[in-house]
């Protein structure tokens, strides 16, 4: 992939290195859990990063198999219960995709959180995020819910400004590694337009 040198000079510019920590959003609930909306916030992150992944697997097996134009078909999208998979794609291949892909995002390699072509998630996680800062702002205003909320604001700005920023606030505000991800089920079905896909169910574990 080409992602290694763009990401590597896009970190050297943030001030600080990506380095994810498997309990923190864990802690975070635990001092701010009462906070109606933040765990479906932080779920839908680590959600995202997980749809994110499953998505580079199936383009490298794709690419294995030399039919390299399926990956380009393949989209997706993050509920807080789950993803929906979107893209001729075998059932029992998802399957094995996304128990791979959390396998490898939990086992370091975090750069397969960011994809290029990402797009819907972010309005509305956004959206979601925004709801979460209009109730929460006054009652909390300086703690770390209203920081990542300002990242939030800030990313979606950022996003329709520059393609490189996007992919900054995909690792650090519209994605997390999913630490706390189990997967339930894969199966097909339809999405909330009556779209055929597959939704990947998940739970939440501590
Ligand atoms: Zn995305």
């Amino acid at each position: 992939m080409t992602s290694s040198a763009s990401s590597a000079s896009s970190s050297s510019s943030f001030p600080f290195e990506f380095v994810a920590d498997p309990g923190q959003d864990r802690e975070l609930l635990d001092r701010l859990g009462f906070i109606s909306g933040l765990k479906e916030v932080l779920t839908i992150r680590q959600v995202h990063a997980l749809e994110h992944a499953t998505v580079w697997v199936l383009e490298e097996m794709a690419g294995a198999e030399n039919d390299g134009s399926r990956g380009d078909r393949l989209g997706g999208m993050s509920t807080e219960t789950g993803f929906y998979l979107y893209g001729p794609v075998n059932s029992e291949r998802l399957r094995r995709a996304v128990q791979i892909a959390l396998h490898r995002l939990t086992r370091g390699e975090w750069d397969l959180a960011v994809h290029p072509r990402c797009g819907t998630n972010l309005s509305v996680g956004m959206l979601m995020a925004g709801g979460l800062a209009v109730g929460m702002s006054w009652l909390l205003p300086k703690g770390p819910v209203e920081q990542l909320l300002g990242l939030g604001m800030a990313a979606a700005v950022a996003t329709q400004l520059s393609p490189d920023l996007g992919q900054l606030a995909q690792r650090y505000v519209t994605t997390a590694i999913p630490f706390n991800l189990r997967v339930v089920e894969v199966s097909a079905t339809r999405d909330w337009w009556e779209r055929p896909a597959h939704f990947v169910r998940v739970e939440w574990i501590d």
